[in-house]
């Protein structure tokens, strides 16, 4: 007996289908990004719009076929039971993809399970058909639809969740591209679906105008409101979308407001406590010489103590300027032909008193000569940041510096047996404001071991650390050779 299909709604039916494909990819990614109760809100106003889409998909084809001298009617009670399983069947799709990270045990039972509910549904759709006609099957196009409707519904979660993170504008053509994909992987199954009956005329059948008879204006009225109902669904996740954006960047600026008070905070305690010390020594000093009789060593040994204050001052403030430089992008090297192996021994000999002075053993140090372009102000820079970190971590315990020529390369390695670095922290020392330790234990603001990266990438050079808690570190800085 004749039946064919009306072009014009099959293709608005695809249409529908990519649309709803694209706007279920869509709402995957506002689902992802939200929380508790949003989160809720969105699975359940997704699982709608997805299974409306899908459904109505289906329903537009039905409603483009046609048989010849035959009104198709439909079965309102089975009609909507077939809507309902739709939308538990995106329901069921969106939970899955908002899952953290799926195994793909999940991705099988939920193709599964969404194939099932897209063939029940399609079927049941079917079955709400009433009309003057017998239907007759034919299995090899029903198995391969429900076969089409579990592969396509893998394929969907599989690129639904991949897609979910991105924001971006290659992001955006991905999903339209996948959404086009599943689109008429969804569509596919319907017309194979179809594909598999026959029908002759059978006039014993009654059928009751009770029933919702299968126009042009239902198919309309439907198409009309399933693009109502994706475009609210579509708009409420690009704004949702935006309001999360906006939220981000303020969360971004609080932070970066908390991590300057903290600085303030932190700098000045770090100024305070030289500055106080200075204080009190300059007064001492004062007192004795306004006192006839005064010690000549101990007002010596006073201003000895004010000048290294001075010295911790001056670098502070070295430091932040350097910082400055480096985050605008002004770190200019001045590069001269020098001996690299004068440069440590100078570094190792201007830092020896204070090491006797705090009581630690000399510091070891076999020199040998590595001529090459470096700036000699920034080697010196290097050096004496880890020397005094070394100094200041080593645990009074012996340091041992040693340079080595590896083929183009120099090697520094300044190894102390002091505190050590956790494995976590080894990494995070070079970045600015981190540090291993608390303020309260051994000052510092955390800026040297940046700005000494800074200094050994910009001459093309590398910085890390070997370390162990409690047994000490090593730091190793290499220099290419040119
Ligand atoms: P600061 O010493 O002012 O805190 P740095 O940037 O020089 O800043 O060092 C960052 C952190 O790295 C220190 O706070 C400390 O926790 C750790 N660190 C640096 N050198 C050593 C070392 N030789 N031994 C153990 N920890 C170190």
């Amino acid at each position: 007996m004749h039946h064919h299909h009306n072009n014009a709604l099959v293709v608005l039916s695809i249409i529908i289908a990519i649309f709803a494909s694209y706007t279920a990819l869509d709402l995957v990614s506002s689902l992802k990004s939200s929380r508790g109760r949003a989160k809720w809100i969105w699975l359940l106003g997704g699982s709608l719009a997805m299974g409306v889409g899908i459904w109505s998909m289906h329903f537009i084809g039905m409603l483009a076929f046609r048989i010849h001298g035959v009104d198709i009617y439909y079965d309102v009670p089975l009609l909507l039971l077939s809507v309902l399983v739709a939308i538990i069947a995106s329901s069921l799709a969106l939970n899955i993809i908002s899952h953290r990270a799926p195994s793909i045990g999940t991705y099988v039972t939920g193709s599964l399970v969404m194939g099932a509910a897209i063939v029940g549904m399609h079927y049941i759709g079917i079955a709400s058909m009433r009309m003057a006609a017998q239907i007759h099957w034919d299995h090899f196009y029903v198995v391969l639809s429900i076969i089409i409707a579990i592969a396509s519904s893998f394929a969907a979660l599989l690129m639904a969740f991949k897609l979910r993170d991105d924001l971006t504008l290659s992001g955006f053509l991905y999903r339209g591209g996948a959404g086009i994909l599943m689109g008429v992987a969804i569509s596919g199954m319907h017309y194979t679906a179809m594909a598999a009956m026959s029908f002759t005329v059978d006039s014993s059948i009654a059928v009751s105008d009770q029933q919702l008879l299968a126009t042009d204006g239902l198919a309309a009225a439907i198409i009309i409101g399933t693009l109502i109902i994706l475009g609210i669904a579509l708009s409420g996740s690009n704004i949702d979308r935006a309001l999360s954006r906006k939220s981000l960047i303020n969360d971004i600026l609080k932070e970066g407001i908390e991590a300057r008070d903290q600085f303030l905070s932190v700098a000045s305690h770090e100024l305070k406590t030289p500055l106080t010390a200075m204080k009190l020594q300059t007064e001492l000093a004062l007192r004795q010489l306004n006192n006839n009789e005064f010690d000549k060593d101990y007002i010596v040994s006073l201003l000895n103590r004010t000048n290294e204050n001075f010295n911790r001052i001056n670098r502070l403030v070295d430091d932040m300027l350097d910082i400055s430089r480096i985050t605008s992008g002004k770190l200019v090297l001045n590069k001269t032909k020098v001996n690299l192996g004068d440069i440590v021994l100078d570094a190792i000999e201007r830092f020896k008193p204070l090491y006797t002075r705090a009581g630690a053993p000399d510091v070891k140090f076999q020199k040998i000569d590595i001529v090459g372009q470096f700036d000699v102000f920034r080697i010196e820079q290097v050096m004496n940041n880890i020397l005094s970190n070394a100094l200041k971590y080593g645990s009074g315990k012996e340091v041992e510096v040693t340079l080595q020529l590896l083929r183009n390369k120099a090697l520094i390695s300044v190894k102390d047996q002091g505190i050590g670095i956790a494995k976590e922290f080894q990494s995070k020392i070079f970045e600015r404001f981190e540090r291993a330790i608390s303020a309260s234990e051994v000052s510092g603001l955390g800026l040297g071991l940046f700005i000494v990266k800074e200094i050994v990438l910009t001459h093309g050079g590398k910085i890390w650390v070997e370390s162990e808690l409690g047994r000490g570190s090593v730091f190793k800085v290499e220099f290419p050779l040119e």
